[in-house]
């Protein structure tokens, strides 16, 4: 079996579903099983319908949900079929008209809870997966729609519910082996599910990707395929670099690293599920279904070039804290992180000396708080228009030189900090932000220009 998931952009209209259609009939010997993120936007309109009726924006509200509705209708649309057309017309007329008369008592009383809000957004990969099965199947591929909230069982964490895997596994295992045996081939919305109790819930956002990995590991899947917009990961950021390549293969902890520095693919979090149960993910383009888009697999092997990405982040804020007390005293760390903690601002990059301490935020909202409170017991400098620049690749362990070739490529900037974590799948160094661009150049032409792939 292998898992399909359609990304907000490769079901926005008709011609994306087109797409799909073919890359599902490319893939139906495969046993494939579809999992489909609402039109692209279309959460975001529902979550601003549901803002409106927080206000007691009725008029606001209904407006909304009637443009909503409407897209939907244009979208199905592409069901060549006019039965099976009209069906689906009447199932988006019944939860559009609900939608609308859920937001209209929200916005009698100007209140709307997260459980409220589930059940809101939660049409959106509803609508849309109805309206792939029943495209689909108008295609020639016979196809049955699966209403997530009968198979997804989540917490009852309402925004972020957590799906439970050996709870969705029971009721989905025999539904979908079913329509399988008989050559149809399942389509369920994601970001859906519901409490064991039946109420609807939703596992945060871009949480499609995360019912696409549950689906894929109740299944024992051998493929998991996220259908997106982008090739795949690239060796750098394409603004900076131009010349930056696909990269084929990573692992699952180069993917979370990268992840973390801004390339948002996907989130690692949310494909867990699937890698730790060995299924191999692929991030794959629906506008070129040719490409071979990026595998991320449990474990790669380090064999090859020791770089497998270059990260970053733009304009950071460095924060150096220094104190004589810190020298030889137990519990400094704590009490400084315990600072950040409280105002709830995460810190990046670390480095320490014995009497001072760097670290980077990206989010300085509250960083003059911050620094008064460390001001109290420590010298505090602020230093922005920073940049992180971090290498990863699991080939960095093994590779004696590696520093000393990154530093020499890197060179003349001036590095402000530079990190190497123990795991070594990583160095991280903060230069001036007006130096990235030619500093990531330099790096990615000393470790990717003549590299074949
Ligand atoms: N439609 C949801 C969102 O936009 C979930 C997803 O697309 O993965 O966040
Ligand atoms: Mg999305």
């Amino acid at each position: 079996m292998l898992v399909l998931k359609f990304g907000g952009t490769s079901v926005a209209d008709q011609a994306a579903i087109t797409r799909l259609t073919d890359i599902v009939r490319a893939a139906r010997d495969n046993q494939p099983i579809v999992v489909v993120s609402a039109l692209g936007g279309v959460t975001d309109g529902l979550l601003g319908a549901a803002a409106q009726a927080a206000v007691g924006d009725a008029a606001g509200a209904t407006a909304h949900v009637r443009q909503l509705h409407e897209r939907h209708l244009e979208v199905a649309g592409v069901i060549a079929d006019s039965a099976t057309r009209v069906g689906v017309e009447a199932s988006l007329a019944e939860m559009f008209d609900e939608l609308a008369s859920i937001l209209s008592a929200l916005s009698v009383i100007k209140e709307v809870s997260p459980r409220s809000l589930d059940a809101i957004a939660a049409t959106g990969e509803l609508a849309s997966s109805r309206i792939v099965a029943a495209a689909l199947s108008a295609q020639g591929l016979p196809s049955a729609w699966i209403d997530a909230r009968q198979v997804m069982v989540t917490s009852a964490e309402h925004t972020a519910a957590i799906p439970d895997l050996e709870e969705t596994r029971a009721p989905l295992v025999p539904v979908v082996s079913a329509l399988v045996a008989a050559g149809t081939i399942p389509v369920i919305g994601g970001f859906v599910g519901a409490t064991a109790a039946g109420v609807t819930t939703t596992l945060g956002r871009g949480g499609s990707d995360y019912s696409a990995a549950i689906v894929g590991a109740c299944l024992g899947a051998s493929e998991i395929q996220i259908w997106t917009d982008v090739d795949g990961m690239l060796t750098a950021d394409p603004r900076l670099v131009p010349d930056a390549q696909l990269v084929p293969e990573l692992s699952f902890d180069e993917a979370s690293e990268l992840a973390y520095f801004g390339a948002k693919v996907l989130h690692p979090a949310t494909i867990l599920p699937a890698v730790a149960h060995g299924i191999p993910v692929r991030i794959l383009n629906s506008s070129k279904p040719e490409g071979r888009g990026t595998l991320i697999n449990a474990t790669r092997s380090a064999a090859g070039r020791p770089l497998t990405a270059i990260a970053s982040k733009r304009r950071v804020t460095v924060v150096d804290v220094a104190s004589t007390r810190m020298l030889m005293a137990h519990g400094f760390l704590h009490k400084l992180f315990g600072v950040f903690e409280r105002h709830a601002t995460s810190v990046d990059v670390v480095t320490t000396s014995e009497v001072s301490v760097s670290l980077t935020v990206d989010d300085t909202r509250r960083l003059p708080e911050i620094l008064a409170e460390l001001g109290e017991f420590s010298d505090v400098t602020r230093q922005d228009n920073m940049a992180v620049l971090c290498a990863v690749g699991e080939g960095i362990q093994g590779d004696a030189l590696f520093v000393s070739q990154l530093l020499m490529a890197l060179s003349p900037v001036s590095i402000r900090m530079l990190s190497q974590a123990a795991e070594r799948r990583n160095i991280t160094v903060v230069i001036p932000d007006v130096e990235l661009p030619a500093a990531l150049s330099r790096l990615h032409d000393a470790f990717f220009r003549s590299a074949t792939l």
